[in-house]
This record gives structure tokens, C-alpha cells and sequence, in this order.
């Protein structure tokens, strides 16, 4: 029964804040419970066609109340590759201890050491002396960071009987006196993976849009690394565009922690259709292909720079005026605060960072023999002539030294020596997913495709009044 009443709960939770669209799906339900909860969800979707929306770009992103299918038929759980990407816990899970114990703990300050926790705590040196010699887990005690917990168990005669150093919600570390010594051991447990869908209809920009809808920062960026080779999400975006993603969710004791991968994913950019889904490598690796295999992955960025910093997408005015002193403009201006990082648009090496009078502080980086392009105009450089550089490391921060009205980028894209226009020119295509790994990628996509799919078709016809 625990399962079901789990998800009872979740979907009371879904009942009383629909707008907020975190609907833990349902793939851990028994299959006895199965017709339930599709009673269940029948009666919402009713419910929800019923009573209408108060608020139409809010219901543009709702997401799909129905249980998913079990995501991985064939028996495999889905991979856990995010180790403690999402902060630290401050208030440790501390399991019951076998006696009843007393526990005591200590938030870790800046500049503490355990000499230092152990004094709040009341003891004393020989105990420091004695957890720090627990074996090589003591080691994990030297790098004690601020805002962790520290906590300790005394015995029925006052004396330290165990230590526990939480590192995150998912890490921990617990040393034990057996005897008159300590022993340490690492504790780490795994969240639950369950998928969640989301569509969302961008009006200002996916970053404002991603974080209106109530997607976190990490999703947010790993939409923008998936399509960041085929769309310049700085210039290129439109009120009007839409995506569609497949995520996990992570849980921990039915409690959501944070978001893993995106699973699949589908961008509409200006009529066009953008698709990609996550193959996990056969070396635990994760790479984004299209469909049919394609990595999503290209030689170059379309938008060399941070383009979450960049506020106002659609203002077609302020793109233009910025480089009035330059006579003939043989690239793209990108404009943006003074300050936001500006990324090598591919690996390669750097072949001049200097400063002249018209392009203030300049990069250009050569790719191989065919690709060079320049970066103009910034505000600091961060790399130096014969230096090479990979893909997306910063280089330097946007500015407006030289011949520039106002903080941007000037970006130059040449091929053999010759411009052509960096939001349109054809990239060179990296090598599609090899002929014998095809067969697990198709095994592994499809599902997630067709789920993304299904549950968009969903969205669609909830939308849609008939
Ligand atoms: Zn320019």
C-alpha cells in the first residue's frame, strides 16, 4: 500500500498547485495500482478541462498529469551519473542507531578544522586524535567545507562512541569505535530517477521563459548545450518558439532534490524543428544525438557567449546602431553587459590577442586550416597568442574598448580566409553514431522519443478546445 498512498499524496499535491507544474510521475507504481491511478488521472484531466484556465500563459505550461511508462522495459535501471551536483544537506539523515544514542551537531564555519568543531562539541584532542586516524575514510575530515554538519554520538558514560560528516544529501561519511579505535566508512546513497515532462511557449527568451515555467538553472543550460550548435539562443529565439523536454526528476525518501538529464527534447525555432535525445555511451559517457543518430554536437557554438546574460533577445533596434564607426561590418554584434563571458566558438588555438585602436582588445583563434574567427571589442581577454583553447572556455569578457557606442561582441566567422555570416554559414558535421553501436541506440532512444511524443500529443489536446 506504501506506493499508492505515496502517490495519493503526490497527487494532492498536483490537486492543490497545478500552476506549479512539479508532477513527480509514477514510475515506480505497482501494476495492481495501475487502473487506480488512471482513474485518478482521468478524473483530473476532466476536472482540468472543465475549469477554466484563470491564467493562459500559465496553462501554456502545464505539464502532463498521467503515470509514465516504466521507462527502461528491458530490466536496467535507469544509469545514475550525477553524483552531488545540487548543494549540501544541513539537516543530516541520521539513521537510528541500534542503542539509543544522544547527537549532537555542529554547522562547519569558514576556516574550522575538526580541532576546532570537536571544541564547540565538547571534546577533547585525544578524540580528534582517534577519528582522525580511522583509516583512509578520515582523510574526507581535511576538507571539511562551510555549511556542512558535523554530528556526534556519545556513549551511556559520555564518552565519543561515533562521528558522522555529511557532505551532501546524497554523502556521508561515518566513523564508529569498535574497541578503542575508529573505523570510518563512506555512505552514499542514490536518488530515485523518475521522468517528468514539460512543453513550454517562449514569449521573451528561454532563459526568462525556462525560469517563469519553473525550470532550474541546470535544465535551463543543458537546453541551451543541446541546441546551442543549431540555435543562437542570443539572437536567433522568437516569441512564439516552443520546446518540449523529457527529464529526470530526482527523489530522495519521495522528497524531490534536484533534476538529472534531459532524456529527450524538442525545440521549435522559427518554424523550424530542432530533436535530440540522450544515448548513454557504452563508457557511461552521455552525448545528445538527433533521431537518426547525428550528434547534436558540432565543431562550433552558433553564440560564442553567455547568452543567459543577455536580457532582451527581440529588440531588433539595439542590435544595429552599436558599430556606426565601422564602414563595412563583416560580422555579428551581440549585445551584452559589460562583463559576460565570451566562449572559443570551437577547439582551437589562439593566433592573436592583442589591442589596436579599432578593435580594442581582440582574440582571433584558428580551428584547424579552414576555420579562424575573431572576437572584438572586449572588456578583458583571458587567453594568450599560441595558447590553445577548447570549445566553449572562456576567453575573454564582453566590453566596448576600440570602436564601440556600447558594450558587445563582435564576432567574425572565415572560412579560408574569407567572412561569411556565423549564424547562417554550413558547419562542418562530426561523424554520425557508429554502425555497430546503432543497434543499443535505437534500443535505447526510441522509447524516450516516442515518449516525448505521446505525452507533447497530450499537451496538445489538453490545449485545444473542441
Ligand atoms: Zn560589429
Amino acid at each position: 500500500m506504501q506506493p499508492l498512498l505515496e502517490t495519493m499524496k503526490s497527487w494532492r499535491v498536483v490537486i492543490a498547485s497545478a500552476k506549479n507544474w512539479q508532477v513527480p510521475t509514477c514510475r515506480y507504481i505497482p501494476r495492481s495500482h495501475f487502473l487506480a491511478v488512471i482513474v485518478l488521472s482521468g478524473l483530473l484531466l476532466l476536472t482540468m478541462l472543465f475549469v477554466p484556465s484563470e491564467d493562459v500563459a500559465a496553462s501554456r505550461h502545464q505539464s502532463i498529469l498521467l503515470p509514465l511508462p516504466d521507462l527502461a522495459d528491458d530490466g536496467t535501471d535507469i544509469i545514475d551519473h550525477y553524483p552531488d551536483d545540487y548543494g549540501v544537506d544541513t539537516a543530516p539523515v541520521l539513521e537510528e542507531a541500534k542503542e539509543p544514542r544522544l547527537w549532537k551537531q555542529e554547522v562547519i564555519r569558514p576556516g574550522d578544522n575538526l580541532t576546532s568543531i570537536f571544541k564547540r562539541l565538547s571534546l577533547n584532542n585525544a578524540d580528534v586524535y582517534a577519528v582522525a586516524n580511522a583509516g583512509k575514510e578520515a582523510s574526507a575530515l581535511k576538507h571539511l567545507r562551510p555549511d556542512e554538519v558535523i554530528s556526534v554520538a556519545t556513549d551511556d558514560k559520555g564518552e565519543l562512541a561515533a562521528v558522522k560528516y555529511q557532505r551532501s544529501l546524497l554523502e556521508s561519511y561515518v566513523y564508529t569505535k569498535s574497541g578503542a579505535a575508529f573505523s570510518g566508512e563512506k555512505v552514499v546513497r542514490h536518488p530515485d530517477l523518475l521522468p517528468a515532462f514539460r512543453t513550454t511557449i517562449i514569449e521573451n527568451s528561454l532563459f526568462l521563459d525556462g525560469e517563469q515555467a519553473g525550470l532550474s538553472h541546470n535544465l535551463i543550460m543543458q537546453i541551451a548545450n543541446v541546441f546551442g550548435w543549431d540555435i543562437d539562443f542570443a539572437l536567433d529565439i522568437r516569441q512564439g518558439d516552443s520546446f518540449s523536454i523529457l527529464y529526470e526528476e530526482k527523489y530522495l525518501d519521495g522528497e524531490k532534490i534536484g533534476t538529472g538529464d534531459i532524456l529527450a527534447a524538442e525545440f521549435s525555432n522559427q518554424g523550424e524543428v530542432y530533436r535530440a535525445v540522450r544515448f548513454v555511451e557504452g563508457d557511461g559517457s552521455i552525448n545528445y544525438y538527433t533521431p537518426d543518430g547525428q550528434p547534436m554536437r558540432k565543431a562550433f557554438l552558433r553564440a560564442p557567449l553567455d547568452f543567459t546574460r543577455i536580457s532582451s533577445n527581440f529588440n531588433l533596434k539595439r542590435k544595429h546602431p552599436i558599430h556606426k564607426m565601422i564602414k563595412a561590418h563583416r560580422g555579428v554584434d551581440y549585445a551584452a553587459p559589460r562583463g559576460t563571458p565570451v566562449y572559443a566558438a570551437g577547439d582551437g588555438k589562439v593566433i592573436a590577442a592583442g589591442y589596436s585602436k579599432a578593435n580594442g582588445n581582440y582574440v582571433f583563434i584558428q580551428h584547424g586550416q579552414k576555420y579562424t574567427t575573431k572576437y572584438l571589442h572586449l572588456n578583458k581577454k583571458a587567453v594568450k597568442s599560441g595558447q590553445s583553447v577548447r570549445q566553449r572556455q572562456v576567453i575573454g569578457t564582453v566590453g566596448s574598448t576600440g570602436y564601440a557606442t556600447g558594450p558587445h561582441l563582435h564576432y567574425e566567422f572565415l572560412v579560408n580566409g574569407i567572412h561569411h555570416n556565423p549564424r547562417t554559414v554550413k558547419l562542418p558535421k562530426a561523424d554520425p553514431i557508429a554502425q555497430e553501436a546503432r543497434p543499443g541506440f535505437i534500443q535505447q532512444t526510441t522509447p524516450l522519443l516516442a515518449q516525448l511524443d505521446s505525452l507533447r500529443n497530450v499537451q496538445l489536446a489538453q490545449a485545444t478546445p473542441e
